[in-house]
């Protein structure tokens, strides 16, 4: 795509690019112990499915990163806590791409949602890898798609993943990538929770469960080498058996109604459900596209917001490109 400039005839103009980024979900995820730093170290297979943000950055005249949520944002937001100041990770993005830019204009970043927000599917950190793309491309940084991913780690352990999409396997915290080669798109259901859950909280309450049992969790160095195969080929059935998520218990514990959502997908046909990363998004694997939208549709019947998605689909891409 060429590169729209800025300045005409020394007038300001403004320019709008516009990036989409992939929500995942976590098709494996083993949990290490606490580590003296306070993180976990993880064994996770990502996936990146078809649910997407989007943040169009506009230059603006005056200095600064400003913040909005898109009307067309496709969640509930009433009474949902997004920050727009410089918490909200879209704004760090801009702001750690403003300091790496040799002339950064002022930037105002709008956010479409349509990841559940504190989900357990990384809405936010699809947030900042779209703006790290959009601002690298606004400013004409002429970083590349590593430099990027490095950049992405310092955000947050799964703002590379969204950057790089398809398949990966996570280790460290998930932010050391290696792509997997497994393109066979699978059908899951979401069914999305009117709910939070924090991440920290979930992963403390997986820790305190393992205190009560005694239990010494291992150190996770690799994945079941069985779910990258069942990815491979394209197999839902074999997926289904090796799915498999350590937090899971521990959202449970902090939301038991999972549970029942989880039930009650398997009851109406799914494969396998599972709570995606930290949940309280549930991932429900179905055998085919037609079941994916065929269970969709009887979960939104008895009330649950649910969505027919499909995944591996490409990580963060630029959208359009305009002058204004
Ligand atoms: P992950 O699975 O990566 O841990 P998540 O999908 O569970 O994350 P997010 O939606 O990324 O959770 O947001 C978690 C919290 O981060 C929110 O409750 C919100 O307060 C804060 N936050 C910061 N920036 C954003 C953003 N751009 N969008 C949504 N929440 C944000």
């Amino acid at each position: 795509m060429s590169r729209p400039v800025s300045a005409h005839q020394g007038r300001f103009v403004p320019r709008t690019v516009k990036v989409r980024a992939p929500g995942k979900v976590n098709v494996s995820l083993k949990v290490g112990p606490l580590r003296p730093d306070g993180y976990h170290s993880v064994a996770s297979v990502y996936l990146a499915v078809s649910l997407y943000e989007e943040v169009a950055a506009t230059s603006t005249p005056t200095p600064g990163i400003t913040v909005s949520i898109s009307p067309d944002s496709t969640l509930e937001l009433d009474g949902v806590d997004i920050p727009l100041d410089e918490r909200n990770l879209a704004y760090k993005a801009a702001a750690i791409m403003a300091e790496v830019s040799e002339n950064p204009t002022g930037v105002h970043l709008e956010i479409t949602k349509r990841v559940p927000v504190a989900g357990g599917m990384g809405g936010g950190s699809a947030d900042a890898a779209a703006t790290l793309l959009a601002c690298d491309a606004l400013w004409d940084s002429g970083l590349s798609r590593e430099e990027l991913a490095h950049l992405a780690a310092e955000l947050g352990a799964d703002v590379p993943f969204s950057l790089l999409g398809g398949t990966a396997v996570g280790l460290g915290v998930g932010d050391k990538l290696s792509p997997a080669l497994a393109k066979a798109q699978m059908d899951w259901v979401l069914v999305c929770a009117d709910y939070g859950l924090s991440t920290p909280e979930v992963f403390h309450t997986l820790d305190r469960l393992r205190d009560a049992e005694g239990v010494d969790a291992a150190e996770p160095s690799e994945v079941d080498a069985q779910i990258l195969q069942a990815l491979r080929g394209g197999d839902p059935e074999a997926l289904s058996r090796v799915l498999v998520n350590d937090l899971q218990r521990a959202s449970i514990e902090l939301a038991p109604q999972l549970r029942d959502t989880i039930g009650l997908g398997e009851s109406k046909g799914a494969l396998a459900g599972f709570v995606s990363g930290s949940g309280p998004t549930v991932a429900l694997l179905a055998h085919n596209q037609a079941e994916a939208r065929r269970l969709a549709e009887e979960l939104g019947h008895l009330g649950h917001t649910a969505l027919a998605v499909h995944g591996p689909v490409p990580g963060a891409r630029i959208t359009s490109d305009t002058l204004h």
